[in-house]
C-alpha cells in the first residue's frame, strides 16, 4: 500500500514520522475519514470544511488547501486502485522539542494519509445490525474537534467487546452523547427519529446532517434533544451513522431487545436513500 506523509506518495514500510510528533507525543492533531465509493469521495466536501473547523479551533495551521488535499486523497486512491474503503487523513501540530506551548510558525504541520479498502455498501452488519452497550462517557469536553486523542472511546469499545457486545453507545448525566465512533438515534415507538443536539458534547458528523436532511425530506419526525438510556430501552428502533457505516441498526441495547431483533423498517429506509444519495454522487 501507499501511503502519503509530507508531500511524498511511498510504500507504507518507507513511511516515517518524527518521534517529537506532536501527534505522538500529546495527541495534539486532528483528523477526518472520508469514504470512498466507485473511486470516487464521499461527501468529501463537508469533511473538508470540519477539518478547517478542528484546525482553527486548535490554532493549527492548515497543510494546504481544501483543493490540494483532496488532489491528495484522489492521487492516493489512484495509486493504490482503491474502489470501495476509506481515505483517512491526519494533520498534526508537527515535530518540535516536547513542551506544552504550541511551537512557533516555523514548526509545519505533518500531513498523513493513508487508504483502507472495505464493503460499505454490501456490508455484511446492515442485516444482522449491532448490539451495543451503554457506558461512561469519561472523555474530555471539546468532543467537537475531530482530535486522535481516542484513547477513551478504545476503552470504552473495549468495555462493550468485554461484555459481548458489538460497540458502545456513551453515556453522560444519563443521557446518551454518541457511539464510540459514530451518531446514535433511536426511533420512538410514535416513529419519531431521535438524536443528540449538536454542541460540545459530540462530534457533529457529516453522515448525520446528511440522514437528518433525507429523513425530513421523506416527513419523518426529526428530534435534536437530549436522550435517557430509559428512552433506549422502549425504542422501536435505534440505529448509528458515519461516514464510514453509513447506517446500521442497532439491535440490542444492554438487556433490551429491540423490535424483532434485527435492523428496523425506518432504518433500513434511511440506509437505503443514504446509499442512493451517495451513489448519484459518484456516478
Ligand atoms: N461521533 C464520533 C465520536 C466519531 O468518531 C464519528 C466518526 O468517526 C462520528 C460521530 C460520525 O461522524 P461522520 O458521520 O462525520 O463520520
Amino acid at each position: 500500500r501507499i501511503v502519503y506523509v509530507n508531500g511524498k506518495f511511498v510504500p507504507e514500510e518507507e513511511a516515517r514520522v518524527s518521534v517529537f510528533d506532536r501527534g505522538f507525543m500529546f495527541a495534539d492533531g486532528v483528523y477526518e475519514v472520508s469514504s470512498v465509493l466507485r473511486g470516487k469521495l464521499i461527501e468529501n466536501e463537508g469533511h473538508m470544511t470540519r477539518l478547517r473547523r478542528s484546525l482553527s479551533e486548535l490554532s493549527m495551521q492548515s497543510p494546504g488547501t481544501d483543493d490540494e488535499i483532496e488532489a491528495i486523497q484522489n492521487r492516493l486512491i489512484t495509486l493504490n486502485k482503491l474502489d470501495e474503503g476509506l481515505v483517512y487523513l491526519q494533520v498534526t501540530r508537527g515535530a518540535a522539542d516536547r513542551d506544552f506551548i504550541y511551537p512557533g510558525e516555523n514548526v509545519k504541520p505533518t500531513l498523513v494519509l493513508f487508504t483502507q479498502a472495505k464493503n460499505v455498501i454490501d456490508n455484511p452488519i446492515a442485516e444482522t445490525g449491532i448490539t451495543v452497550k451503554t457506558v461512561a462517557d469519561i472523555r474530555w469536553a471539546r468532543r467537537d474537534i475531530k482530535t486522535v486523542g481516542l484513547l477513551a472511546p478504545c476503552m470504552a469499545k473495549m468495555e462493550a467487546k468485554a461484555a459481548g457486545f458489538s460497540d458502545a453507545w456513551m453515556v453522560e448525566d444519563g443521557y446518551v452523547t454518541e457511539g464510540s465512533s459514530n451518531n446514535a438515534y433511536i426511533v420512538t415507538k410514535e416513529g419519531t427519529i431521535v438524536t443528540r443536539q449538536v454542541g460540545n458534547a459530540i462530534l457533529n458528523g457529516i453522515t448525520r446532517r446528511a440522514v437528518l436532511a433525507l429523513a425530513e425530506k421523506h416527513n419523518y419526525k426529526v428530534e435534536e434533544r437530549l436522550f435517557t438510556v430509559e428512552e433506549c430501552y422502549d425504542a422501536a428502533e435505534a440505529f448509528v451513522t458515519s461516514a464510514t457505516m453509513f447506517v446500521q441498526g442497532v439491535v440490542k441495547i444492554d438487556g433490551a431487545k429491540l423490535g424483532d431483533g434485527k435492523p428496523g423498517k425506518i432504518t433500513q429506509q434511511l440506509r437505503e436513500l443514504y446509499i442512493e444519495m451517495a451513489l448519484a454522487e459518484v456516478s
